[in-house]
């Protein structure tokens, strides 16, 4: 039997590391693993710095961080998923090499392992072909930057049975996160309203009904959002938000979702927003 208070986390990027460290900051003893050490030791370094804000802003003390990071274990191969009771995938969003790592993850753990994706976009339901128990597939969709917000969209697919996903509510509310129960649709809840909102901003500016800041002051203003649309887009990646809209109009198959033109274009310029220092804005280095 392994123990229900060690999990796995596989992927150590933006959204593994912050995965792993809610974990171990709940007390869990958490295996992360990505493909070589350099990606694990940045993966660490990166809640190592997450950790230090939290102790400078006397959320918690400096033991508590060095538990916290007491309680990670970094691996390079998925088979030390082994013996945990929970895995957690945010490796890239490419469906294919999800798929091959699940198959290799479902070949190793227990019979009673939770089997979570984080993926934002790829069918739960789909991705559930890829393990020998589809009942215990569910996705934990979780926010980013993850430590500070409080949702995970939590996804059953079509096989995803009860005991797994209420397992799964109540493992999030130990992590002190507000779960909220979806169904396996393109783009869940999260993604299919906010994504066409963004795609629409995008519409707005390239027909020229007003302009960038001025479309993201009314939507901060008016309806009280923290940031613009185009603003959002910019941190999330228009690279991501035209893949999403890409999976929202080809599975919903509904010409409302058609990505913009616009959109379309920066992409293929290179103007992926932030990470790239350019995107509707610009930005220093
Ligand atoms: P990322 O590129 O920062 O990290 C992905 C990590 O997965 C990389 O370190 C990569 O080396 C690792 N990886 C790739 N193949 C692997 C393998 N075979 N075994 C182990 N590790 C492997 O990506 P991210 O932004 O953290 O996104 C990860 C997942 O989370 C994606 O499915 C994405 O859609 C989803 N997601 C992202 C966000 C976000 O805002 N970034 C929000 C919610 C969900």
């Amino acid at each position: 039997m392994g123990d229900s208070r060690h999990v796995s986390v596989v992927g150590a990027g933006t959204m593994g590391a912050g995965i792993a460290q809610v974990f171990a900051q709940a007390g869990f003893e958490v295996t992360l693993i990505d493909v070589n050490e350099k990606l694990l030791q940045q993966g660490v370094a990166g809640i190592e710095k997450s950790l230090d804000r939290l102790v400078s802003r006397d959320k918690i003390d400096s033991a508590a961080r060095t538990d916290t990071l007491g309680r990670i274990r970094s691996e390079t191969a998925v088979s030390a998923t082994a013996g945990t009771q929970v895995v957690v995938e945010a490796i890239s969003e490419n469906a294919e090499l999800k798929s091959r790592v699940w198959k290799e993850i479902s070949d190793v753990v227990e019979d009673s392992t939770i089997l979570a994706s984080n993926t934002s976009s790829i069918s739960i339901t789909a991705l559930a072909t890829a393990v020998s128990a589809p009942e215990r597939f569910i996705g934990m969709h979780f926010m980013n930057p993850v430590p500070v917000m409080k949702l995970v969209e939590v996804i059953r697919g079509l096989e995803t049975n009860d005991e797994t996903t209420r397992k799964t509510l109540e493992l999030c509310r130990t992590l002190d996160k507000t779960p909220v129960e979806v169904n396996d649709y393109p783009g869940f809840v999260a993604n299919r309203i906010l994504m066409p909102m963004i795609n629409e901003a995008v519409f707005a500016l390239m027909e020229g009904v007003a302009t960038r800041e001025a479309i993201d002051e009314v939507m901060k203003l008016g309806m009280a959002h923290p940031m613009g649309p185009l603003t959002l887009a910019d941190l999330i990646g228009l690279d991501v938000c035209l893949d999403i809209m890409e999976v929202l109009h080809r599975d919903l198959g509904d010409s409302k979702y058609r990505p913009c033109p616009l959109l379309r274009k920066v992409v293929a310029a290179g103007r992926l927003g932030r990470k790239t220092g350019r995107g509707f804005y610009e930005y220093g280095n």
